[in-house]
């Protein structure tokens, strides 16, 4: 008998070209083979810094989604009301006469009239540049719906926060703990890292109510109760101290540990860091006893000194963190009860951190210098790192969770060290080396800056004279002076209200607004289509930009289609926020390895356009014309300061990296390079980053900043209590009167934890349980809903129920429950989950889709027994009976408050599908077919 011969490996392609990755935000590099003109596969690129060769399901699947039937064909203006889906295919000279007929009275008259808000799109760099140069203060990107209290407390607590800005050393860590970690969020890196990890008997501690992902294959899981990792972690840090396992060298060093703070009772410096002439904070030199200046060569800072000046003693700022953590209310059996963690697992997790962090610290025989020029001989190394997303992040008291946890690194001395979190180039970067926010928009002109920033006291809020608020979205207010990715979430409800004031136009770009992108999602959709007293809409204008036909589609105006990202140019920027890896700074770039088949066109490309049209500065010049062709001419020719563009690498002659002219071949030189540029940390640089002399250099030389800028880690966070002394009558701008006692308790210089604001404002018996959502590692976002290989995975999510709650009600595999909270009420499947917080249901983030959307069957799994927890929260909390609606965010920062929300639940009758169950949306693309078939023969 003879075998049959099996081809095991056909010849799939006749081309390979290498670009980057779009279907997460991690963005690894891959190998498109192409055959005749067509995706024919996707692999990892072995040489990229990101993947290193490794492809997820998400990355493979890319070849469905340039395939998708839901991709939008060609431009599109409504013709049908709001929401109906009804629109008329038009050209794209006749979509941006249209575009520009509405925009330019608008700048030319009030330019705060336009609202323009991108969701993940990674161009924010540009989108913001544009933005800028249109006028309106009405910018933002989808960060204060995601995870802006992670960013927010890393910036100003340590320069940087986790996934883009850093990353454990998995060369070195022994030990990783993870807090809210969901599997979509940083995948192929960390799944990497994880296995390095495993492969040396590492161990992973995670924290999350949720064990799925990461935490299903942790080795010890905390199942701790969602909004209190805030606590649990002051009970660390309590534990820690009381045993004295704090990185005390490192303290002294390279954090505000040892500056003074300044004890005058009443005084308008109460609380402030005591400094000298030049601005600098004061330490006591432990050699001298003299007040010196942080920075001055030789000094060393001595953490427990006091001094007294005039009558008063002041203390540093770590005699008042020790007071504030050693108090009883952040003991273990304190804290046990809220958290649902036994006291003695709370000792056993601060045990394992420190025996780990110090009987197991190591050295790099690596010298350095440090900024007061002490040189070092060695690199000494902690082998403990951390990492954290939304889970403690979208709480209204993740910003101070999230500072909390920064703060509990740092004392362990952890952070920037050989086995510990690194920083990724262009990061870190301290609170000064971060603009302000800007909002002064006049008719006809640029804005007077960038919009989003680091505030650093009250003259930098988004206020107008009058002191309402300047932005749409009310951000850099008093309600939360720290938002500095902006409040998405607030965007509709505040323009439909008119409240701060009305807009002309909305313009969004890949938000799915309408739908799993929004709280509320059925009042977003009144308020999108709601019209006034005179039969016009509310929101005058919308403009819309997506690749496919989302639930959003419908509700807009104008409809500017996108390409896929293998159609297209994109440049993943050191101005925004890059590929670079703890070792290297690097930056990437897409290039249509494939042409649109439809009439689509990249929306960067279509912003510049705009902005020639426009005539906005940066766009055209002295005379009107037109800088760039398009995206691909800005990401070469742009600069946003001389020598420095869009792209690092390849500049000049084509090597001169970070600083250079413009060199008309980089593009060229990127692709073929795999479409990436790297340049690596000298070894000497390569830890203590914002210390090391040599690290410094390197910095400024290739363009991150102008000068070398080292600074201390902020366990004691200055600017908030600027806003502190506000509230206490302090200075010309003041608080309303309503938010004083609000500014006095949230905006706390040291992390402080406190209830999530819900739980005050509801009936918490009412509503016992918890309700999360999580995105699955197969998903990101809400792209992979129209791709027909990821759907398999995930085309339905029912409500996961724990055993108690499980037992407790009665329920069948097959059962339904209905879900209500204080706002509203789901009809759903449910299943079991042994894995899971006792009080906690939870279900897949943005599977429900609404019938017609997606160019999905109205049978499809999506839209009949998935659903969306979205119905259930409410961009406003309760009213409290103060005559006022609060914001359901975090008063720090105005992070949506996701994951706040309080629920009860009890078994339903199966309803036909789940419920609410909406109309189904007239879609422009209609409906895929049955089956995709593309077969690549060799
Ligand atoms: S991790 Fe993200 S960027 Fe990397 S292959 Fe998967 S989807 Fe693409």
């Amino acid at each position: 008998m003879t075998a049959p011969v099996v081809d095991t490996s056909p010849k799939v392609s006749d081309e390979i070209r290498k670009t980057t990755c779009y279907m997460c935000a991690c963005r690894c590099g891959i190998n498109v083979h192409l055959k005749d003109g067509k995706v024919a596969y996707i692999e990892g690129n072995r040489d990229h810094p990101v993947n290193k060769g490794v492809l997820c399901a998400k990355g493979s699947s890319g070849i469905m989604q340039v395939n998708a039937p839901s991709r939008l064909r060609a431009p599109l203006k409504r013709t049908g009301p709001r929401g109906s889906g009804e629109f008329e295919e038009i050209s794209w000279d006749e979509a941006l006469e249209l575009a520009t007929s509405w925009l330019e009275p608008v700048r030319k008259s009030a330019p705060e009239k336009l609202a323009f808000f991108t969701g993940r799109d990674q161009s924010q760099s540009f989108t913001s540049f544009w933005a800028q140069n249109f006028g309106t203060p009405n910018y933002a990107a989808h960060g204060g719906f995601c995870s802006v209290n992670m960013a927010t407390a890393g910036i100003y607590t340590m320069g940087g926060a986790f996934w883009e800005f850093g990353q454990p050393d998995w060369d070195h860590t022994k030990l990783f703990m993870i807090f809210g970690v969901a599997e979509d969020h940083d995948s192929n890196p960390i799944k990497m890292g994880l296995g390095k990890l495993k492969a040396r008997g590492g161990k992973v501690i995670g924290v999350n109510p949720i064990r799925s992902g990461y935490n299903a294959i942790a080795d010890e899981w905390v199942g701790i109760t969602p909004g209190t990792d805030g606590l649990f972690i002051a009970s660390l840090i309590h534990v820690l101290l009381k045993a004295g396992k704090v990185d005390l060298s490192y303290l002294a060093q390279f954090t505000n540990a040892s500056c003074l703070v300044n004890a005058t009772p009443g005084s308008s410096d109460e609380g402030l860091l005591i400094r000298n002439d030049d601005g600098k904070p004061l330490v006591i030199d432990r050699t001298s006893g003299t007040l010196q200046p942080f920075d001055k060569q030789g000094v060393k800072p001595d953490l427990a000194a006091q001094v007294d000046m005039d009558g008063v003693t002041h203390k540093t700022v770590f005699q008042h963190l020790a007071d504030r953590f050693l108090s009883d209310e952040h003991s273990p059996e304190a804290v046990s009860e809220q958290c649902g963690v036994r006291p003695g697992r709370i000792r056993a997790i601060a045990a394992e951190l420190a025996r780990v962090a110090f009987d197991e610290a190591f050295e790099l025989d690596q010298p350095w210098t440090d900024f007061r020029g002490t040189r070092h001989e060695k690199m000494l190394g902690r082998p403990v790192s951390f990492h954290a997303m939304r889970g403690i992040s979208a709480h209204s008291n993740g910003f101070q969770t999230c500072r909390a946890l920064h703060v509990l690194q740092i004392l362990l001395g952890t952070v920037e060290v050989p086995g510990g979190f690194r920083f990724k180039p262009p990061y870190p970067k301290p609170v000064e080396a971060h603009p302000t926010p800007h909002c002064h928009s006049k008719p006809d002109c640029p804005l007077d800056g960038p919009h989003l920033g680091f505030v650093r006291s009250p003259a930098d809020l988004a206020l107008k004279e009058d002191g309402t608020p300047a932005r749409i979205d009310k951000a850099f207010t008093w309600e939360n002076p720290l938002s500095a990715h902006g409040l998405m979430h607030m965007v509709i409800s505040n323009a439909h209200a008119g409240d701060p004031y009305k807009i002309d136009t909305l313009f969004l770009y890949m938000a799915n607004m309408a739908w799993n992108s929004s709280m509320n999602t059925r009042g977003v959709m009144d308020m999108l289509t709601d019209k006034d007293e005179n039969g016009d809409y509310v929101i005058p204008r919308i403009i819309y930009s997506d690749a496919y036909s989302s639930e959003m589609v419908a509700y807009a105006d104008l409809i500017l289609p996108d390409t896929t990202y293998l159609e297209r140019h994109d440049c993943i920027s050191l101005l925004d926020r890059p590929i670079c890896e703890a070792d290297a700074a690097a930056d990437a770039i897409r290039w249509p390895v494939i042409e649109p088949d439809r009439d689509v066109r990249g929306f960067q490309s279509v912003l510049v356009d705009l902005g020639s049209r426009l005539k906005l500065p940066g766009f055209v010049d002295d005379n009107g014309v037109a800088l760039y062709e398009d995206y691909a001419d800005y990401m070469v020719n742009h600069q946003r300061r001389p020598g420095i563009g869009p792209l690092a690498g390849f500049r000049g002659n084509g090597t001169q990296t970070g600083r250079g002219d413009v060199n008309p071949d980089q593009l060229q030189r990127y692709i073929d390079n795999g479409s990436f540029f790297v340049e690596h940390v000298p070894e000497e640089a390569s830890y203590y980053k914002p210390w090391n002399a040599a690290y410094q250099d390197w910095a400024v030389g290739l363009g991150f900043y102008d000068a070398p800028q080292p600074y201390l880690f902020q366990l004691y966070a200055e600017p908030l209590r600027r806003f502190q002394l506000a509230a206490e009558g302090h200075g010309d701008r003041q608080p309303p009167d309503h938010l004083r006692q609000q500014i006095k308790d949230y905006l706390d210089p040291l992390p402080v934890w406190y209830p999530p604001i819900e739980d005050g404002a509801v009936d918490t018996e009412a509503y016992p349980v918890h309700a999360l959502t999580q995105r699955p590692m197969a998903m990101y976002h809400s792209w992979g809903s129209q791709n027909a290989w990821l759907r398999q995975i995930h085309g339905r999510n029912p409500l996961y129920v724990p055993t108690k709650i499980w037992q407790e009600n009665g329920f069948k595999d097959g059962d339904w429950a209905r879900l209500t909270s204080v706002h509203g009420e789901i009809t759903v499947p449910v299943a079991h989950m042994a894995g899971l917080n006792e009080n906690t249901v939870w279900t897949w983030n943005a599977i429900g889709k609404r019938k017609g959307a997606w160019a999905l069957d109205d049978d499809a799994p999506e839209a009949t027994s998935g659903f969306l927890l979205n119905h259930l929260i409410h961009e406003l909390l309760p009213p409290k009976g103060d005559g006022l609606r609060w914001s359901n965010s975090d008063p720090v920062t105005g992070q949506a408050a996701w994951f706040d929300l309080r629920v009860r639940i009890e078994k339903a009758t199966a309803p036909a599908e789940s419920q609410p169950a909406f109309g189904p949306l007239k879609s422009p693309v209609g409906k895929g077919p049955a089956t995709v078939q593309q077969k690549v023969t060799s």
